[in-house]
């Protein structure tokens, strides 16, 4: 792909603080961005160009925002994959809609991560109160039960801790009687996050991991340099190249893991976007990113990512 001229124009779907924040780094490479957006003067609208206030779904409003782009991006992982599609019929879609797919069901991701050799938490499908209690019984009464879809932040999650097999056909009516996933409960020593990037050239190039603390499921605090071996932040970054080459992705990615005692990683999620646990890229890298995340999409080198700084976000 040859490199995006200045003054052409970068579609982001979604208008929020990560929006905001990558059409600013556009604008710092030359570039025009407009932003599909339902609700009007959202965070980014200050920043870009130009904001369609539409559905994400909405066929005109993609048709307009596929004609005036030369490539689209997304800020957030709940793009539905038929709205990227439609896209994709008429210009380039970074990262790939694969990835949103992956990403967008707790299942699928497990199992694409498990098929490429990484390892995650054990997991059941959950479907009914029969099937909770079954899988609740597998792992001894402890677990996290997730939604596999439209969770986030620790929204549509319950923890099991010695559950009787009782608690399993309630919780499953009250988690909706939506689709599930049950998760053996980690005993991880720390959480960190990996924020990587591959160019439209294949470079990959990854951040220092960040060490994340969480409350209510709310990330508080990224730390670099996280407190870890040299050995669990190499595995670390080699796992999430290892996603975004299987997933033939240009873009950034943010990974996130559970260390465990004895040095070794389990992944927990992928975000196919710039990442919350990132931000701390601005203040202690030469490039951020959100400006790696333009850089790859629009065919740029990518940046050097070391970190000339410690950080606490
Ligand atoms: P998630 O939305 O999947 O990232 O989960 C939010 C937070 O809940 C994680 O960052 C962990 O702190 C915790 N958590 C999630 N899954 C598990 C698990 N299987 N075992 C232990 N803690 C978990």
């Amino acid at each position: 792909m040859a490199p995006l001229p200045p003054g052409s124009t970068i579609g982001i779907v979604g208008g929020g603080q990560l929006g905001r924040m990558l059409a600013t780094a556009a604008a710092r490479l030359g570039y025009r961005t407009i932003v599909l957006e339902p609700q009007g003067d959202c965070p980014a609208a200050q920043l870009c160009n130009r904001q369609i206030v539409a559905a994400y779904d909405d066929a005109f409003a993609l048709a307009e925002l596929a004609r005036d782009s030369d490539v689209v991006t997304y800020e957030f992982e709940n793009v539905p994959v038929e709205a990227a599609n439609m896209l994709v019929a008429d210009v380039p879609v970074l990262p790939p809609p694969a990835a949103l797919e992956v990403s967008q069901d707790r299942l699928a991701e497990k199992n694409f991560l498990n098929g490429i050799g990484l390892s995650t938490a054990p997991f059941r499908r959950v479907d009914s109160g029969d099937e909770l209690a079954a899988a609740l019984a597998g792992f001894d009464g402890n677990g996290v039960l997730k939604k596999r879809r439209l969770g986030y932040d620790g929204k549509g999650q319950r923890l099991f801790r010695n559950a009787a097999p009782v608690e399993a056909a309630n919780a499953f009516a009250q988690m909706g009687g939506v689709s599930l996933i049950l998760e053996g409960f980690v005993s991880f020593e720390r959480e960190i996050s990996v924020v990587a990037a591959r160019g439209a050239d294949g470079a990959l190039a990854a951040f220092d991991s960040a060490e994340n603390v969480h409350r209510d499921g709310i990330l508080r605090t990224s730390t670099v340099p996280a407190r870890i071996p040299a050995k669990t932040a190499q595995a670390a970054r080699e796992a999430a190249f290892a996603i975004l080459q299987a997933l033939d992705y240009v873009g950034v990615i943010g990974v996130e893991f559970f260390v465990l005692a004895d040095g070794s990683v389990l992944v927990n999620e992928i975000a196919p976007r710039v990442h919350n646990s990132g931000h701390w890229t601005e203040a202690a890298c030469a490039v951020s990113q959100f400006e790696q995340h333009i850089r790859a999409i629009a065919g740029l080198p990518l940046g050097d990512p070391r970190r000339h700084s410690d950080c606490v976000m």
